[in-house]
């Protein structure tokens, strides 16, 4: 929702894919939340008093997760992680924006003590992935 404002220089083809991207951005992290339930995990959304504002966290046991678009955040890699011709260096700006919010909020809630997972929408299907990295972090 918060980048709704950029469709208006958009094509009408990258218009239409982002809006599919979008129908689907809660999907990605019910996923997590669904492994994360099922291994008893309490959590709160949209953290806005915690850096870069995780998707899930919990404050208390001192973890944070992000579920990033892979598009937006940019996958590395990734087939998802694709550049609209048009405005190219505008969206080039936008996606270095995005990479160094996410890697400042990392590195400031890790000093802060708390262990973070980054999880990436295409992984989420995968419950085993989701777990791992929810593992990886130390979370569980
Ligand atoms: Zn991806």
């Amino acid at each position: 929702v918060k980048h709704e404002r950029f469709e208006l220089l958009l094509d009408p083809e990258t218009s239409a894919r982002l809006a599919r991207i979008r129908q689907t951005g809660t999907k990605p992290e019910q996923e997590v939340r669904k492994v994360l339930a099922a291994v008893g995990l309490r959590y709160r959304l949209n953290n806005r008093d915690l850096q870069g504002s995780p998707d899930i966290a919990n404050r208390r046991s001192r973890w944070a997760i992000f579920v990033h678009g892979c598009f937006w955040h940019r996958h590395q890699r990734c087939k998802r992680t694709t550049t609209p011709k048009r405005n190219r260096e505008f969206w080039e700006a936008k996606f270095r924006a995005n990479q160094h919010r996410d890697e400042r909020a990392v590195e400031s809630l890790t000093k802060e003590g708390f262990r973070v997972a980054v999880i990436w929408e295409c992984e989420t299907p995968r419950t085993d992935v989701v777990l791992q990295r929810v593992r990886d972090a130390g979370i569980i």
